[in-house]
């Protein structure tokens, strides 16, 4: 996909299997597939309303965080703002974020305040959780970023998580385009039953 000048470049980072494609696909298309597979590196794009103009947001999902390193260092120069996820069932998941979020502030150098991060525990609608609501938002205090509980399968918190993100950047005003994005969603009575019961704290 060619990139353009005025997208806004969000990238999400993690563990492989913490269900990072799991969160995109469910903003961006409203669908969910309990099989695994493997990300290298895919693009999407959803519009945006931007200072009273529209425009695009790019969502990078990425493979996850050591395979690929020197894309990993072009997302993170390319990238305005980071999503950064892992699973409540994995405290390895959660770890790993350590060394991710390390090399955002090395290549953002200077930049670092005025670029927003939201820590992201996902699964939250599993019950053999590992790591503690409190636990990712001391980290996250710690890192000065955003933090949330997600769940792609029961869609919850999915599109919180990226107003929270978008919230964080200063420069300019970015939402969410709505009529971009409920017109591609099907709601399912299941899933909505599945949504009220995902307690998060
Ligand atoms: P990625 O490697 O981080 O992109 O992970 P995927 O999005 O491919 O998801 C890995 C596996 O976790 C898949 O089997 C998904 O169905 C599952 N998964 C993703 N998100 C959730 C979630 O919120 N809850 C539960 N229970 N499973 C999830
Ligand atoms: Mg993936």
């Amino acid at each position: 996909m060619p990139e353009q000048s005025n997208d806004y470049r969000v990238v999400v980072f993690g563990s492989g299997s913490v269900g990072k494609t799991s969160l995109v696909l469910r903003f961006v298309k409203g669908t969910f597939r309990e099989t695994y597979t493997p990300t290298v590196e895919d693009n999407y794009r959803q519009m945006l309303n931007c200072d009273n103009s529209i425009c695009t947001l790019q969502v990078t999902d990425t493979a996850g965080s050591h395979h690929f390193p020197a894309m990993q260092r072009l997302s993170i120069t390319r990238g305005h703002a980071f999503l950064l996820v892992y699973s409540i069932t994995s405290r390895q998941s959660f770890e790993d974020l350590r060394h991710i979020y390390e090399q955002i502030r090395e290549v953002k150098e200077n930049s670092i305040e005025g670029t927003p991060v939201v820590l992201v525990g996902n699964k939250c609608d599993e019950l053999d959780r590992v790591v503690s609501a409190k636990a990712g938002a001391e980290v996250a205090k710690m890192w000065g970023c955003g933090f949330i509980e997600t769940s792609a399968k029961t869609n919850c918190n999915v599109k919180e998580m990226f107003q929270k993100l978008l919230s964080l950047e200063k420069k300019q005003t970015l939402t969410i385009n709505d009529e971009a994005t409920d017109s591609k969603k099907k709601t399912f009575s299941r899933t909505e039953r599945m949504k009220r019961s995902c307690v998060i704290y």
